[in-house]
């Protein structure tokens, strides 16, 4: 038996979220501008090597999976590797296989993905008028995203929408998102906009919309009680009486979290990141490559990654400066 991952601050490590492709069928404005250039294909790791990736941090003690991106289903095969992946779950050595997804593969996927032991998913929806979806997404299409949704629901997946709180965007959408939630059994997680990777000319302050506020408009119209509920990351639950329903808050730059923090992340290239907004990072693919027989050394290459977990981060809003402003985009560690 292995020795569990546990970082300098005693914190374990159970958690790894694993971006399989930097590539996307969408150029969300907060996210990519709208002419990215990618990573040359031969950069990124095999789905195989992804699949030794991820079964050695399942040798230790990692026991739940995250797929992420870029957008993880346009990444050719991408349904060999989660078949893959089940047969940590069907061991017991994993307990939760899951993806963020942008929902424009769904209505392709969603049955592949149940049957390969996905339960849950998230979806990332930032409104629900068509127009406004074509804006902030830039290349999506609100038609197809729904269909995914209906999809995911039709093949037995829980879906959690996830939404970026853009003020002067979905400000005023909050009511209706909630409602829709509501009336399709969905949770609904709001998450504050992080200062990730050059997006060409849109103004992150601009889109900066406290969740403070959020929370503020849904105590004025619904009675919302806190929940214990921690995930060992930054967000923070409630539930609206009224609806039943669990409503998360991400505030990665308002609220400290880290103390409780229990993930690293894996780039389609092979680097580790120890915190989402720190730029110290593992590169583990030389431990990978030039040891094709032995996963020891890459186990060493991860315990030693690990050793380098920093106690927290830099993000800080304040002043109306972007300190702990991030060279990387979010779609090349995931979201
Ligand atoms: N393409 C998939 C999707 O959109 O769900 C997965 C990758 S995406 C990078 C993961 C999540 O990060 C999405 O919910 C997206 O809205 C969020 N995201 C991207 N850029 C962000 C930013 N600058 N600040 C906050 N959230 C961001
Ligand atoms: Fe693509 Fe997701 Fe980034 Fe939007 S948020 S551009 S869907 S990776």
């Amino acid at each position: 038996m292995n020795t569990p991952l546990i970082d300098p601050f005693a914190r374990a490590i159970t958690y790894l979220r694993v971006s399989v492709t930097d590539r996307c069928d969408f150029r969300c404005v907060y996210c990519m501008s709208e002419n990215m250039t990618f990573l040359p294909k031969k950069e990124l790791l095999t789905l195989e090597e992804l699949d030794r990736m991820c079964s050695a941090f399942i040798d230790l003690g990692v026991e739940k999976l995250r797929i992420t991106g870029g957008e993880p289903l346009v990444r050719r095969g991408i349904m060999t590797f989660f078949n893959d992946m089940s047969r940590h779950l069907e061991r017991g050595a994993l307990k939760e296989l899951t993806l963020t997804t942008n929902g424009s593969q769904l209505e392709r996927y969603a049955d592949d993905l149940a049957a390969a032991g996905v339960r849950r998913i998230n979806i990332s929806l930032d409104t629900l008028d068509e127009g406004k979806f074509a804006d902030v997404t830039r290349w999506g299409r609100l038609p197809q995203v729904l269909r995914g949704i209906d999809a995911a629901q039709k093949a037995g997946l829980r879906v959690k929408i996830n939404t970026v709180a853009l003020k002067g965007f979905n400000e005023e959408e909050l009511p209706k998102l909630t409602e829709w939630c509501a009336e399709r059994g969905m949770d609904l997680t709001w998450i504050e906009v992080m200062p990730m990777g050059d997006i060409g000319n849109e103004n992150r302050i601009g889109q900066y919309w406290s969740l403070k506020d959020v929370r503020a408009q849904y105590e004025s119209a619904y009675t919302v009680s806190d929940l214990a509920e921690r995930t060992g990351g930054p967000a923070r639950y409630v539930r609206l009486e009224e609806t039943g329903q669990k409503i998360g808050f991400i505030t990665p730059l308002s609220h400290n979290f880290c103390e409780s923090c229990n993930r690293v992340r894996l780039t389609c290239t092979g680097e580790l990141f120890m915190c989402l907004g720190q730029e110290d990072k593992a590169d583990l693919r030389p431990a990978l490559r030039e040891h094709p027989d032995s996963d020891l050394p890459l186990h060493d290459a991860i315990r030693n990654a690990i050793l380098h977990k920093p106690k927290g981060h830099d993000f800080d809003y304040s002043r109306q400066r972007l300190d702990g402003q991030m060279s990387r985009h979010m779609s090349h560690t995931g979201g």
